[in-house]
């Protein structure tokens, strides 16, 4: 069975004193992580911060991107070999909104993953399609072309090992959750992809987070179904109390 993940993004909110008030608040009322992997993605500025705070507690840090060479003349663009010489155990790759401010493209995604592998980190791979996508039907096939593309080049051990969020973007930050069904079926489009280029035992291995307005009072409904296993949280994620309401709601 594939454990829960649960992972808070909190995107570009908080300031250094609010993210240690968070940790602070929340770094020991973590559940055992042997029932549930509990994950808060910060941005850059705080990492170092949380993952002391956090330090012999069962809370994980996840950084929200990272760049895919270790070190050189990037300017502002932070190294995923520092990140884990930090003690960050995941990023977060290939989020929508990266994709469409910062114009990531599925190659540039695909380098960090492998980037991030090679720094001993666990990407959180991101996919999901427009409303207008979804509206047109073409959902499937847009998801399995940014898995493909994404995950391309990968090994079968890194892929069983990864995390995969499918956040249809009409969902994000908008109350409109996508139905628990829906997120099922999708699942199991990244799910069924991930089988027909890695085989069986690593689509069965891979664990699949769906993300969009999910709050303590919806998750239950998405961790019931057979292809989701976790969740990744945006607003939601922003509150001591709500964050701990999600992972024991698991
Ligand atoms: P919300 O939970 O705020 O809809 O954000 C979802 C998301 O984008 C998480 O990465």
């Amino acid at each position: 069975a594939r454990k829960p993940i649960i992972a808070g993004n909190w995107k570009m909110n908080k300031t250094a004193k609010e993210a240690k008030e968070f940790a602070e608040a929340v770094k020991n009322n973590i559940p055992s992580n042997s029932k549930v992997d509990s994950v808060v993605g910060s941005p850059a500025l705080f990492l170092q911060e949380l993952v002391e705070s956090a330090n012999g507690t069962e809370l994980k840090i996840s950084a929200q991107n990272c760049y895919f060479e270790n070190a050189g003349a990037f300017t502002g663009e932070t190294s995923p070999a520092a990140l884990n010489d930090l003690g960050v155990d995941y990023v977060i790759i290939g989020h929508s909104e990266r994709r469409e401010y910062f114009h990531e493209t599925d190659e540039d995604i695909n380098k960090k993953a492998k980037a991030i592998f090679a720094n001993n980190m666990t990407p959180i791979f991101c996919c999901g399609e427009t409303l207008e996508t979804y509206e047109a039907g073409k959902t499937a096939e847009w998801i399995e072309s940014q898995i493909t593309n994404g995950l391309v080049g990968l090994s079968n051990e890194q892929v069983a090992s990864m995390v995969i969020a499918y956040e249809p973007i009409w969902a994000i930050g908008t109350g409109k959750s996508a139905d628990a069904n829906i997120a099922d079926d999708i699942c199991g489009v990244v799910r069924k992809t991930v089988e027909k280029l890695y085989g069986k035992e690593v689509s069965e291995s891979v664990r699949i987070q769906y993300g969009g307005s999910v709050k303590p009072e919806n998750i239950a409904e998405y961790m019931a179904k057979e292809n989701v296993d976790g969740a990744l949280v945006g607003g939601a994620s922003l509150q001591p109390d709500s964050f701990l309401a999600l992972l024991e709601a698991v």
